[in-house]
């Protein structure tokens, strides 16, 4: 392990992954990746790896749509495989709010050039070959960029793209300590002594211990994450066997996707 480098990110989750390719995107190839125990450890793993442009803040819709075009980049420059599926999704409205405030994205990326499209509950019900549950719903917002990912796999594309632009990426190692210096910081770590002019705490459910070190008090809390692992679908199964894929089918006002099915 260098006891030297312009940057050491801490957290070896998709995000750390991401920034130190970027930062050797950008030209910075003296880097490093501090990770207490394997790639992808930490919540990056077990994310269902849905993606999808739709967001409140415009600034945040941009970026989706930009990491969504980096896939296929990271793709060709690794040989590797993020696993992508372009599903497309639809975000239903049960109420008039919300149909509203769909109807108001879709104008918002008329102009940012994004190919969404309002659908009725008839275009919902044919999208998704009937087996959602319209009963209640007023519409919904069509992306055909919505889709999932593999994590893991995208996780690992991004750490072979940055160790390709010259980053280092050391497993097995836990920070113990971050202390400002003159110039920059000493980072205390199981396997030695790192001095760098840069920290990014990728930390993520752990950034707020991570930041703590540095004496950065930030108001994070964890929050469980819940999902469900369902058997075999039998009609989705049909839909899969023909070569066909489902697209993602948001709920908002439901808050499950389970209880739209038929
Ligand atoms: C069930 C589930 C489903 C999800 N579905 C989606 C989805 O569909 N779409 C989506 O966009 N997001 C989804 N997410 C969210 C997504 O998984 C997370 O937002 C993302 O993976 C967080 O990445 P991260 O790099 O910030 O953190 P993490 O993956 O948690 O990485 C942090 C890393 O820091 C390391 N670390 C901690 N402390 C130290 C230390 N002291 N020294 C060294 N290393 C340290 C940890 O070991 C860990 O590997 C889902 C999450 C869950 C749990």
């Amino acid at each position: 392990m260098k006891t030297h480098a312009r940057v050491v990110v801490i957290g070896g989750g998709v995000v750390g992954c991401s920034v130190l390719y970027h930062l050797t995107k950008l030209g910075w190839s003296d880097v490093m990746l501090i990770e207490r125990s394997e790639l992808t450890s930490g919540s990056t793993w077990h994310a269902a790896g849905g993606f999808h442009t739709l967001n409140g803040d415009t600034n945040m819709a941009a970026l989706q749509g930009y990491t969504i075009r980096l896939y296929k980049e990271l793709e060709a420059i690794t040989g590797m495989s993020c696993g992508l599926h372009h599903v497309g999704g639809v975000t239903l409205a049960d109420n008039a709010a919300r149909f509203e405030m769909l109807k108001a994205e879709r104008a918002k990326h008329r102009y940012m050039g994004l190919d969404t499209e309002i659908l009725s509950p008839a275009e919902i019900t044919k999208l998704t070959d009937g087996l959602v549950n319209v009963d209640g719903i007023l519409g919904g917002l069509y992306d055909p960029l919505d889709g999932h990912l593999d994590p893991s796999g995208t996780t690992h594309a991004y750490a072979k793209a940055a160790r390709m632009g010259g980053a280092e990426i050391v497993l097995h190692n836990r920070v113990l300590e971050t202390n400002p210096t003159r110039d920059g910081w000493e980072v205390v770590t199981e396997k030695g002594t790192v001095h760098c002019e840069h920290l990014v705490n990728a930390g993520g459910l752990w950034a707020r211990e991570i930041g703590a070190m540095a004496g950065i008090y930030l108001p994070l809390l964890p929050m469980a994450h819940q999902y469900l692992v369902t058997d075999d679908i039998p009609e989705i199964m049909d839909i899969l066997k023909s070569g066909r894929e489902f697209p993602h089918v948001m709920d908002p006002g439901g808050e499950s996707p389970l209880h739209r099915f038929l």
